[in-house]
């Protein structure tokens, strides 16, 4: 995967304006605003190039149903063959690399097993999830949206699954094998350690990464059982943020959860079951000396994006930034590997 760069001038009125899309959600500003510069985007998508040309000249591009001044600003700026003022003055506050270490093993990341769209928590659909993935040099990702409990999050009942299977396939056979997009979920661990979706649904997935969302506090002996029912499920194949700590952001902070780490993480190695290297942020889960125990345990990662915007798909680098400063070589991060691969463990 290339480091995201900045896109040169020219670019079209449209890659000017999804760019700004992403770095707003970069810079974490209101989905409603992303959202008008995506809807602009569109709403020019099938407009020749000449009749936008033409309106600009004649002040008539608010008159396209989605463009309001700024966008109408950005797409006059790109036809004339210059950066958009805005889209210049974003790039500068928020279009630098995440972080300037990590880049190696980020240019062999070419995949992320945790993405979530707006058919769950996610703020973008899913066509424009995949979009930037492309734009970002990935070959592929697995979608996973949560599971039926996490009401909260809007969580995929087995009809909405089904149905978003069905989508997946549409979506891949419009990429014609440039990409994939594979059927996955992000299954909630129940209290007794089970997954929350019926093993049928969770068959017809690729991959299935599993976390636990609710009672974080509970004693150790009860998390620990709890998260070894999970990852002996021959169905699970990631174990998603095991900690679930936050560590800033504006959800505040939240302690670790306790449990047997050691003993998690050898099961986790008995089961090829990978440990997720979850990369947003306000998690940067596992800690550090868990991050170690697993890597001298001789565990397989995962460094996933968790992303629920386009502009949160490159926070990987974050989570490589992390593998590297801890020594894991890339041939055991599960998302450094062919999409081939990953599917033949997934179902192994
Ligand atoms: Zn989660
Ligand atoms: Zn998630």
């Amino acid at each position: 995967m290339e480091a995201p760069t900045a896109p040169q001038a020219p670019m079209s009125p449209q890659d000017a304006l999804r760019r700004v899309g992403f770095l707003l959600e970069r810079a974490r500003e209101s989905p409603y605003r992303v959202a008008a510069f995506r809807r602009a985007a569109e709403a020019i998508r099938l407009v020749p190039e000449e009749e936008l040309r033409e309106r600009a000249a004649a002040g008539t591009l608010k008159q396209i149903k989605g463009i309001g001044d700024s966008s109408a600003a950005i797409i006059g700026q790109a036809l004339r063959g210059v950066v958009p003022a805005y889209l210049a003055t974003l790039e500068e506050q928020h279009g630098a690399p995440l972080s300037w270490d990590g880049a190696e093993l980020y240019a062999a990341v070419v995949g992320d097993l945790h993405v979530h769209s707006n058919w769950s928590d996610g703020g973008s659909p899913i066509d424009e999830m995949v979009l930037t993935a492309v734009e970002l040099g990935q070959d592929w990702m697995a979608l996973t949206d949560h599971s039926p409990r996490l009401t909260i999050a809007n969580g995929l009942s087995r009809e909405r699954l089904a149905q978003q299977l069905t989508h997946v396939d549409a979506i891949n056979a419009t990429l014609a094998g440039t990409f994939r997009l594979l059927k996955g979920i992000e299954v909630d661990i129940h209290l007794d350690g089970t997954l929350d979706q019926d093993p049928d649904m969770l068959d017809q997935l690729d991959v299935v990464t599993a976390s636990v969302h609710s009672k974080l506090r509970q004693p150790a002996y009860e998390m620990t059982a709890r998260m070894l029912a999970a990852v002996r499920n021959p169905r699970t194949n990631v174990l998603g943020h095991c900690t679930g700590r936050l560590v800033t952001g504006g959800r505040g902070k939240r302690p670790e959860s306790q449990f047997d780490a050691e003993k998690v993480f050898r099961a986790c190695l008995e089961h090829d079951v990978a440990v997720e290297i979850n990369s947003r942020p306000e998690r940067q889960d596992p800690p550090d000396e868990l991050i170690e125990l697993a890597r001298d345990l001789g565990c397989l990662f995962s460094i996933n994006s968790d992303a629920h915007a386009p502009g949160q798909l490159d926070m990987k680098l974050l989570g490589c930034e992390r593998a590297e400063r801890h020594g894991i070589p890339a041939e055991r991060i599960v998302t450094t590997w062919p999409v081939e691969d990953v599917v033949a463990w997934a179902k192994g």
